[in-house]
């Protein structure tokens, strides 16, 4: 059967021209010669979606749901061209009809399902689960509006629907639906599929469930709407606000929703396969991604008792050998405790399981820090995962240790067995194949192409580290990523960029713990010293990108600085020439394919133990640039692996913070006192200037914060990192020291493919095939 299916997709290849034609002609009536760009992206995507409907499945006997409330997967088009093998026949055959297969990729709007680094992890692991042959689907939910487009309005950020579907997509609508019940509220689920194509392999389905009733006209301003009415929000938007009650319930209901779809999904495929429930842990394998899907464990435990007479232990056994979660965060405000009284009014038929396990426990252990329900009559979502799952895992060695030997030490003393690291990865389709594609050709001539399948062979790169040709390459192709994304930012923003001068890039979710605002005080810092008359020796150019949550009034705070310094300083002529900053539109997926390959210097610089691994940090390194970070997440197996003349980091180290939350001991309002260099640049948020073009409200509220909470100790580390900052600014003129560098990172880079996480969760977690 398998031989069949395969050779009619070598058909559809063989083919390629002929079938586009045919499309088009059916399609528009059009040679594909007289189509715009518009209609050829639709018709390459219902010409590959007919060849991944034909390619081979995986297979195995054992599978893994990747349960993920997202899954940032970025546009699909060039991924899919280059993992079907595809890409360079099609882009020749679109160049003998006049066309740029880069500006058809533009066309292609953006998924929008995920915030940030968790939700692109899921994305990263299907593809790599996909090529390493593995049998796996993800489940989530289509969210019609995605997460909010980011728009700047009078320097501040507004959020706006980001409507992404459109009638000729990716997304495959299916006859799969299920019942779903909140108590006696019945709504009908509706599945849709996107097929994930594995890089030179078979392929596995990305499940999305959504509600038939859903009414996008109910979204009135920005992203306001009706959070009473399910029927018509259930899958309208990620993560609503929940800074009201409504919507947290609202999370609720698209938590129950999810799982209880998974649940169902799962149990019909067990029949289909006529796999002996008793032993569903033997053919599937569940990933709780974060503890956004940790319902799953009481709605399988109730199915199993109410509808396949199991009794409660052998129900809470066989889940328990089924289910696997993965810790994202220790920020205490992340770890979901939901009200039981919420959870009563969502999903009553769950409260009796979820107090049964929660009874259990108590039975067995006294520590009030393991407890499932807790005096507050809040339920622990982590510590239903953790006691009633096999396996709990963190995302980069130091994480897990900290789990370990802080956050969850009352559970580790428990189940010392449970705890295991899978350090993430990012999948080099993407974050290289795919985004530079030349520097993934010269590495191909330079060391032979077989990185491609075996991430660890770009090691081979150390060979050429006297190699002048090497590392001139290396330089060219910086610096032809530089003019691309100058000419892109000249064009979405507005702003001109100076490709020789330093690009120093700070991308990811706006959060106190990653730092923005820390990067925001060496600007300041920068600017006050050129108008002194100290000038840089190179024009620095300072790159930001970040949304922040809506209801996150710090964050807010901290984008409106960022744009009022660009303001500033854009258009101060004394200092323009020396430097400038940006903070792009919207950043994602796309932007950051744009962004990686242009960067001179990564900014990792979170407060060390609150970033649980970071991913861009690794995306950076395998495109060359140079990181700038504290001890933390996956910074530290960063700097083991590239060593200390390859890294430039800076900060006080996780133990010391750690000991400063225990004694409570950090006052900011010290460090500002005691430093003018901290002092100068605080107080500027405050000054004319800024006052002049910014608004008061929130540039008062960020300085107080500053000065008088600063809960991620932004003014601990402030004189390290701009000393540390200056250091690698200085050392770039070393070019021929910088060129190793960039080629150390990249040939360093292999450990962080997901290739090698998804590996290791096999070997030690899944155990697939
Ligand atoms: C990789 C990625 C992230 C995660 O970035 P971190 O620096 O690890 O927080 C967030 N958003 C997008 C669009 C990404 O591609």
């Amino acid at each position: 059967m398998t031989k069949q299916t395969n050779l009619q997709k070598d058909v559809l290849v063989l083919n390629l021209e002929q079938q586009l034609e045919e499309i088009a002609g059916q399609m528009f009536g059009k040679t594909v010669a007289e189509l715009s760009d518009q209609e050829t992206y639709y018709v390459i995507l219902v010409y590959v979606k007919r060849l991944m409907e034909v390619s081979d499945a995986n297979e195995g006997e054992k599978k893994v749901y990747y349960i993920s409330a997202e899954f940032l997967i970025g546009k699909l088009l060039s991924n899919n061209l280059i993992n079907l093998k595809i890409y360079r026949k099609l882009d020749e055959f679109l160049k003998s009809k006049g066309k740029d297969l880069a500006m058809i990729e533009e066309v292609e709007p953006e998924p929008s399902l995920g915030n940030g680094g968790l939700g692109r992890l899921a994305a990263c692991f299907l593809d790599s689960i996909t090529t390493m042959g593995f049998l796996g689907d993800g489940i989530g939910l289509n969210y019609h509006f995605g997460l909010f487009k980011q728009v700047f309005k009078d320097r501040l950020q507004n959020a706006e629907k980001n409507d992404w579907i459109e009638e000729n997509s990716w997304l495959t609508k299916t006859d799969v639906t299920f019942d779903v019940y909140f108590g006696d509220q019945k709504v009908v689920s509706r599945l849709y599929d996107i097929d994930v194509a594995g890089y030179d392999s078979g392929v596995n389905k990305l499940h999305l469930f959504d509600i038939e009733t859903v009414d996008e006209s109910i979204v009135k301003d920005g992203i306001d709407f009706d959070k009473e009415d399910i029927e018509k929000n259930l899958t309208l938007f990620l993560y609503p606000d929940d800074s009201d009650e409504a919507g947290r319930l609202l999370r609720i209901y698209q938590q129950y929703f999810m799982v209880s779809n998974a649940a169902q999904l799962i149990l019909r495929e067990m029949k289909e396969k006529k796999y002996d429930l008793r032993k569903m842990y033997e053919h599937a394998v569940i990933q709780i991604n974060d503890t956004h899907p940790t319902m799953v464990i009481p709605e399988l435990i109730r199915i199993l008792v109410e509808e396949k007479a199991f009794t409660m232990d052998e129900a809470i056994e066989v889940v328990r050998k089924t289910c696997a979660y993965t810790n994202h965060t220790i920020l205490a405000e992340a770890l979901e405790k939901w009200p039981l009284a919420y959870l009563e009014k969502v999903v009553p038929q769950l409260v009796p399981y979820i107090k049964e396990l929660d009874k259990r426990v108590a039975k067995e252990y006294e520590d009030p820090k393991v407890q499932i329900i807790d005096e507050d009559d809040r339920v622990h979502m982590a510590h239903i995962d953790i006691h009633y799952g096999f396996s709990v895992n963190g995302v980069a060695a130091i994480h897990t240790e900290i789990l370990k030997d802080s956050e969850l030490n009352a559970f580790y003393k428990i189940y010392p067995e449970k705890f295991n690291n899978k350090t993430n990865g990012i999948t080099f389709r993407r974050w290289l194949i795919s985004c530079n594609r030349e520097l993934t050709h010269f590495l191909a001539d330079t060391i032979g192409d077989g990185f491609k399948k075996d991430a660890d062979k770009l090691e081979k790169l150390l060979d050429h580290q006297e190699d002048q040709s090497v590392l001139d390459r290396l330089e060219e192709i910086k610096m032809n990523r530089k003019k691309d994304l100058a000419a892109y930012v000249q064009k979405a923003e507005g702003i001109t960029l100076d490709p020789e001068s330093i690009f120093d890039i700070q991308i990811k979710r706006l959060h106190e713990y990653k730092r923005q605002q820390m990067n925001a005080l060496y600007i300041i810092h920068k600017y006050l010293e050129i108008k002194d008359g100290k000038k840089p020796v190179r024009p620095l150019t300072f790159i930001f990108g970040a949304k922040a949550a809506p209801a996150y009034v710090i964050a807010q705070d901290i984008i409106h600085l960022i744009l009022v310094l660009q303001e500033i300083i854009n258009n101060d002529p004394d200092v323009s020439p020396y430097m400038k900053v940006v903070m792009v539109e919207n950043y994602n997926v796309s932007y950051a394919e744009k962004l990686i390959p242009a960067c001179d210097i990564s900014e990792q610089i979170s407060l060390a133990s609150k970033e649980a691994s970071g991913t861009g940090n690794m995306k950076f390194m395998l495109n060359g640039a140079v990181t700038l970070g504290t001890s933390d997440g996956a910074n530290v197996e960063i700097h083991e692996l590239v060593g200390d003349d390859n890294i430039y980091i800076f900060g006080e180290k996780s133990e010391a913070v750690i000991a400063h939350y225990e004694k409570a001991d950090y006052v900011s309002k010290d460090y500002y006192e005691k430093s003018p260099v901290i002092k100068e640049a605080v107080d500027f948020i405050v000054g004319k200037q800024a006052l002049a073009v910014g608004h008061k409200e929130n540039l008062e509220r960020l300085y107080k914060e500053l000065l008088n909470k600063d809960w991620f100790m932004t003014l601990l580390d402030l004189e390290e990192y701009i000393a540390v900052k200056d250091k690698a600014f200085a050392d770039y003129e070393d070019r021929q020291k910088w060129k190793k560098m960039m080629l150390v990172n990249i040939a360093k880079a292999g450990f962080f493919s997901s290739d090698r996480t998804i590996a290791e969760y096999n070997r030690d977690i899944w155990k697939l095939k």
